[in-house]
C-alpha cells in the first residue's frame, strides 16, 4: 500500500483549536467593542484586491510589495493579490462607494486575516488577524489625539503588560523632501558603518533605512538628522497640538525620532503601541496619518489617519496578563448515550427536542458499555449523561444522571420540555470537574 505523508499547514500558518479558538474570539470582540465605543462602524471588506491597489497605495518600493504578498493569476489572467493590509481595501471600498466626503467625518473599521510571506518567527505569522480603523474627512490635530486615546483606552480596559506609545511626525509633502535630501547625504557620508539593506533603501526609499534593526546601523543612525527638526511650520504645529493634547489626557508617549513605519503612505503623526513582554516583535497597533492617500486612490482630497492592530499580539499580551475569562469549552450539556441500534432513534429523536430547547445536546449512538459513554461525557465536559437501555425503551422512559452529583433518575421520554428545564437549573448551579480542570 502506498502511504503518502499527511499534508501539513503551510509555513507560518496557525491553527486555532479549540478552547483557544473561543479565547481569540474574546480578544478580537472585546477589541471591536472598543472601537464601537469610539463611534466606529464596521465594514466587510474582501480578502484579496487587485495588485495595483497595494502597489500604488503601500508603495512599490516597500518589503511588503517588494516581497511579501502572495499574488495570483486568476483563470481570467487578472492579477491579484491576498491583502496584506486593510487600509487600502478599505479606502478602496469608502471611495468606490462615495462613503468619503470633504464636509464631514466618517469613522469605519475593519477585521480580519492579513498574508504576508515573511519569515515566520514568534509573533509573525504569514497569516494573521489585524482590527483596524480609518478616520476620513476634515480632520484636526485632535482627531489624532482622539484616535490614540482609544488605543490608550485598549491598553488600560485590557491591562497589557509594560506597553508604551511611540510617537514621530513624518512631516507632509512640503516639508519632506528638503528633509529626505539631508538624511541621503548623510547616509552617503556614512554607507561605510552601513548595511546592504541600508546601501539599497538609500537610493530606493532613504526614510525606511532609519528602521534598520542592525545594531551597528543604529548606532549610526542615532546621529542622522531627525525629520522633527526639519518640519515646516504646519506640519510642525500640526505635531506640537498633537502632543499637548496628549498631555492634557495625561496619555504618556516616547518621542521616537526614528519611527518611519513600513508604508509609504504615512504623513504627520505617525505612532507605534509596543510592549516589552512581547519580544522581538514588539508592535501591537500602529498607525499614523495618511493626508494624500484618498486623493491618490483617485477619491476627493481628504485627510485620513487610522491604525491596525494585531490580534495575536494582543492574545499573547492578554494571556500574560491574565485578562482572559477562563477558557470555556462551551460544553455539551447533555449526551444522549443509546446502548444499542434499537435506541438511536430515541437518542436522535430526544437529541433534537432539547436542541430546540436550546439545551446543547449530542448523540452518543450504538454506544455499547455504559463505560464508553462515561468517558465520552467526560471528554465533552457534559454535565448530563441521558441513558437509554432496553428498559427504558420499553418503559419509554430515559435515564439522567447528573454528572457533578452522581444522582440519577428516570423521565418520561417524551417530556423533553421538563428534562431541559431540570437541565437548565441544575446544570447553572454546578459545574463539572471536567471542565473546572481544563487549563
Ligand atoms: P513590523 O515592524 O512588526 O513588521 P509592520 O510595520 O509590518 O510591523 P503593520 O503593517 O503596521 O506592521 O501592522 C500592524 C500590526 O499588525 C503590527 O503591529 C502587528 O501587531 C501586526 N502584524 C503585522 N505583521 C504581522 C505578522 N506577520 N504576524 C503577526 N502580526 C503582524
Ligand atoms: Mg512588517
Amino acid at each position: 500500500m502506498n502511504v503518502e505523508a499527511p499534508i501539513r499547514a503551510p509555513r507560518g500558518i496557525k491553527d486555532i483549536l479549540p478552547p483557544d479558538a473561543a479565547r481569540f474570539e474574546t480578544v478580537l470582540k472585546e477589541a471591536e467593542a472598543i472601537l464601537a465605543l469610539g463611534g466606529f462602524q464596521k465594514v466587510l471588506l474582501p480578502m484579496f484586491e487587485s495588485t495595483s491597489l497595494f502597489a500604488r497605495s503601500i508603495g512599490g518600493a516597500t518589503d511588503i510589495v517588494e516581497k511579501e504578498m502572495y499574488t495570483f493569476l486568476d483563470k481570467g489572467g487578472d492579477q491579484y493579490s491576498l491583502r496584506p493590509e486593510g487600509t487600502a481595501s478599505l479606502l478602496r471600498a469608502a471611495i468606490e462607494h462615495r462613503l468619503v466626503d470633504p464636509s464631514r467625518v466618517i469613522r469605519l473599521a475593519y477585521s480580519g486575516p492579513m498574508f504576508r510571506h515573511e519569515r515566520p518567527q514568534a509573533g509573525r505569522l504569514r497569516q494573521f488577524t489585524q482590527i483596524g480603523a480609518e478616520v476620513l474627512g476634515p480632520l484636526t490635530p485632535s482627531d489624532d489625539v482622539d484616535l490614540l486615546s482609544l488605543l490608550h483606552r485598549m491598553a488600560i480596559d485590557f491591562a497589557l503588560p509594560s506597553w508604551s506609545l511611540l510617537l514621530n511626525s513624518l512631516g507632509c509633502p512640503l516639508c519632506r523632501p528638503a528633509y529626505r535630501e539631508s538624511l541621503v547625504s548623510f547616509l552617503l557620508a556614512h554607507s561605510g558603518s552601513l548595511c546592504e539593506t541600508c546601501h539599497r533603501r538609500t537610493a530606493q526609499n532613504p526614510l525606511r533605512v532609519l528602521d534598520c534593526k542592525v545594531p551597528s546601523c543604529q548606532e549610526t543612525l542615532e546621529r542622522a538628522p531627525r525629520i522633527t527638526e526639519h518640519l515646516c511650520p504646519k506640519s510642525r504645529d500640526h505635531f506640537e497640538e498633537v502632543k499637548r493634547g496628549l498631555d492634557a489626557l495625561d496619555i504618556p508617549y516616547v518621542l521616537s525620532h526614528r519611527l518611519v513605519r513600513g508604508l509609504d503612505y504615512y504623513t504627520e503623526t505617525t505612532f507605534e503601541f509596543v510592549s516589552d513582554a512581547l519580544g522581538a516583535q514588539s508592535t501591537w497597533a500602529a498607525g499614523g496619518r495618511y493626508d494624500g492617500l484618498t486623493a491618490e486612490l483617485g477619491g476627493p482630497d481628504v485627510p485620513g489617519i487610522g491604525f491596525a492592530a494585531g490580534i495575536e499580539r494582543l492574545w499573547l499580551l492578554r494571556e500574560k496578563a491574565g485578562t482572559l475569562p477562563a477558557p470555556e469549552r462551551h460544553p455539551v450539556r447533555i449526551l444522549v448515550f443509546s446502548m444499542d441500534a434499537k435506541g438511536n432513534g430515541a437518542a436522535l429523536d430526544l437529541v433534537r427536542k432539547l436542541r430546540k430547547e436550546g439545551i446543547p445536546a449530542s448523540g452518543h449512538f450504538s454506544g455499547g458499555k455504559i463505560k464508553s459513554a462515561f468517558r465520552q461525557a467526560e471528554r465533552d465536559g457534559a454535565l448530563f449523561l441521558a441513558i437509554l437501555g432496553e428498559d427504558e425503551l420499553r418503559q419509554e422512559t430515559v435515564q439522567i444522571k447528573n454528572l457533578t452529583t452522581g444522582e440519577q433518575k428516570a423521565w418520561p421520554l417524551n417530556d423533553a420540555k421538563t428534562i431541559a428545564d431540570r437541565i437548565r437549573t441544575e446544570g447553572t448551579s454546578s459545574i463539572p470537574l471536567s471542565t473546572r480542570q481544563e487549563t
